[in-house]
């Protein structure tokens, strides 16, 4: 049993079935989520008895560390977790130092500057079932739904390496391997735990879902009013062009995502953040750019735009850096509010499910 896959009910269940204080259950929560221990002899407020309990019956870590790379300026560090079934899920931290340095991105995912973030991406499945034509991830295919314990375990082990260089995680994106929106429940449930004010207390707005366009659960999100950031991964302004490169689209369309979106604008009065990364001489053009900003008018949103990554199983390139300015420029004038972001990592195929891709 993994001791992040469970809330803090369960643990005191757990704890009232070994004839435990009800107490300790918090004690164990925040040994977990405040000190980040992950052995049970770090527990030492709490008896022999109960620590060797712990160490035979439950397990800390859902992983070994296959690989971690990081890239060669230092700022980003990529791991390559095995799971026990064998699978491979990543995790990339990125650092981001003072924005003056680095003017193009001082608009975070979350739409606000700040200096020297620390940004974690991680996984919410082993492979992905969408299939996108450009993504590395989509590429291998889907293995399994992650846990809540195993997603929320790649933020301890990440926050357990700053910890030793007394730094803390700022920001988490749900955007490594798999659709977070497929695997919903599990990927809340992580999220509500992280964010408890008695554990990791990892404030709602610091985290952004990124989802392919999965349009029940973007209502369903909207619904239930959180306070986390959304991103919607569109790519492609029209339908004909955006089916070609995400089979999603032939199940919800452009206008529905949008539509949704737009309930979830509604909904929650946030803005929200359209990913669209920059393909040479297919979506890079300043056209493409006036058509999407007709789609997104009057929409509260922003549009974040990243050079393609290029990947083994496609063969589109990298835009150029004039013609995504072009890109940004031609949004802007129309009113869309565009971001150029700085490909990261580049050098550690820090793209989502490159490091696993090339391992296999
Ligand atoms: N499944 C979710 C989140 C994971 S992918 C989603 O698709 O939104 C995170 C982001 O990386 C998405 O915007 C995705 O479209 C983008 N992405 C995937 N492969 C890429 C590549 N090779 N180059 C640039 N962006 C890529
Ligand atoms: Fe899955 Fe996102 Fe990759 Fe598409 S881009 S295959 S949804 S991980």
């Amino acid at each position: 049993m993994l001791i992040y896959d469970l809330d803090l009910q369960s643990l005191s269940n757990l704890l009232q079935e070994w004839n435990e204080p009800s107490y300790r259950a918090k004690q164990i929560w925040q040994g977990l989520y405040q000190h980040l221990y992950n052995s049970p002899e770090q527990f030492t407020n709490l008896p022999k008895s109960l620590r060797e309990k712990l160490g035979e019956f439950v397990t800390f870590s859902p992983f070994k560390v296959k690989v971690y790379q990081d890239s060669s300026d230092g700022f980003t560090r990529k791991t390559l977790f095995e799971l026990p079934d064998k699978n491979l899920i990543e995790a990339v931290l990125m650092r981001y130092s003072d924005p003056a340095d680095n003017p193009q991105i001082t608009a975070s995912p979350t739409g606000r500057g700040a200096k020297n973030r620390r940004t974690l991406c991680i996984s919410t499945q082993a492979g992905c079932a969408m299939g996108c034509v450009f993504c590395a991830t989509g590429q291998m295919g889907f293995k399994r739904h992650l846990s809540s314990g195993e997603i929320i375990a790649q933020v301890m082990y990440y926050a357990r390496m700053l910890q030793e260089e007394k730094q803390v995680v700022t920001n988490i994106v749900l955007m490594g391997m798999g659709e977070p929106f497929h695997n919903y429940d599990n990927t809340m449930a992580a999220i509500d735990r992280l964010n408890d004010s008695d554990g990791y207390n990892f404030g709602a707005r610091r985290f952004t879902i990124s989802t392919v366009g999965l349009v029940p659960a973007i209502r369903r999100f909207a619904d239930e009013k959180r306070q986390v950031n959304l991103a919607i991964s569109l790519h492609a302004a029209d339908d004909e062009a955006r089916v070609s490169m995400l089979p999603i689209n032939k199940k919800y369309k452009i206008d529905e995502v949008l539509e949704a979106c737009r309930y979830y604008v509604n909904q929650t009065g946030r803005r929200i953040t359209f990913e669209w990364a920059l393909i040479y001489g297919v979506n890079d053009s300043p056209e493409v750019a006036r058509k999407l900003a007709a789609r997104l008018k009057g929409l509260l949103c922003h549009v974040n735009a990243i050079p393609l990554n290029p990947t083994a199983g496609y063969q589109g390139k990298a835009t150029d850096r004039g013609r995504a300015a072009a890109f940004k420029e031609a949004l802007e004038q129309a009113g869309i509010p565009c971001t150029i972001r700085m490909r990261r990592g580049i050098d550690i195929q820090a793209g989502c499910g490159q490091l696993a891709g090339s391992v296999l």
